[in-house]
């Protein structure tokens, strides 16, 4: 009896990894499996190739002294629920890649070892292809009239993981650019008011694109059961919802 207590002791101990609070994923690629963690929000992480890709990394969305240390990390835009330079600064090691916009770069000077991305921008590191993409929004807006995400300042990032592209695609609405998108094999789309989009606009984007897993995320309250119903009879596109 004592002896079995031992067991489940180190068992419950061996299992304290980063990832057990962490939901995952994983998928094939001709060069090996992307593993998916899904931390809060906007946050996650990749790990593929021995690499880890950290996006929108934010302190207060998850246990971020536990999770692996950044190869990479990609930032979206400025806002503070994407860019926390607390984060960065914790889960980076030397030689960590950050890759930002112009206005991220303007707000954390003293950041080292930064590429800045603008839209239509390609680049290829670590053996990833990476393409930024427009984000924005053309219908909700602030009261003075400016656009939550005003057209031009965000990116979203689409990642060539050997044969697999996963776009991640910032705050945004269904934007023309990003409804002509071909061979999107998984896609993060936000769903959120005011800032991104409603449930009927993620599906609009989805049913144009069609990626072949969509995770809603950075969805705040907003009901997941909608968007499921609205794409209930696109049986090519695997809504799959993750506590984000
Ligand atoms: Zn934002
Ligand atoms: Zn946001």
């Amino acid at each position: 009896m004592k002896h079995l207590f031992y067991l489940i002791f180190i068992l419950f101990n061996l299992n304290m990894t980063y990832s057990q609070d962490l939901q995952t994923d994983k998928l094939e690629t001709n060069s090996g499996e992307i593993e998916i963690n899904f931390v809060k929000h906007a946050s996650l992480f990749f790990e593929f190739d021995g690499k880890i890709i950290h996006i929108d990394p934010v302190l207060r969305m998850g246990n971020y002294e536990n999770y692996p240390k950044a190869d990479l990390i990609l930032i979206t835009h400025h806002h503070g629920d994407h860019m926390d330079l607390n984060a960065i600064d914790l889960i980076k090691k030397e030689n960590t890649k950050i890759i930002l916009t112009k206005k991220c770069h303007e707000l954390s000077e003293n950041l080292s070892e930064v590429i800045i991305m603008q839209n239509g921008d390609v680049l290829n590191i670590n053996q990833l292809e990476i393409e930024a993409i427009p984000a924005y929004n053309m219908i909700h807006k602030r009261e003075s009239g400016e656009p939550y995400h005003p057209k031009g300042e965000g990116n979203g990032y689409i990642i060539k993981f050997g044969n697999k592209k996963v776009l991640v695609a910032g705050d945004t609405e269904n934007i023309p650019e990003i409804k002509e998108l071909k061979n999107i094999d998984i896609a993060f789309l936000p769903m959120n008011l005011p800032y991104t989009m409603t449930p009927e606009m993620v599906a609009d984007a989805a049913k144009a694109f069609r990626p072949k897993v969509l995770y809603p995320y950075h969805y705040s309250n907003t009901d997941t059961s909608i968007l499921i119903e609205l794409l209930k009879n696109e049986k090519d596109i695997e809504v799959r919802i993750k506590k984000m």
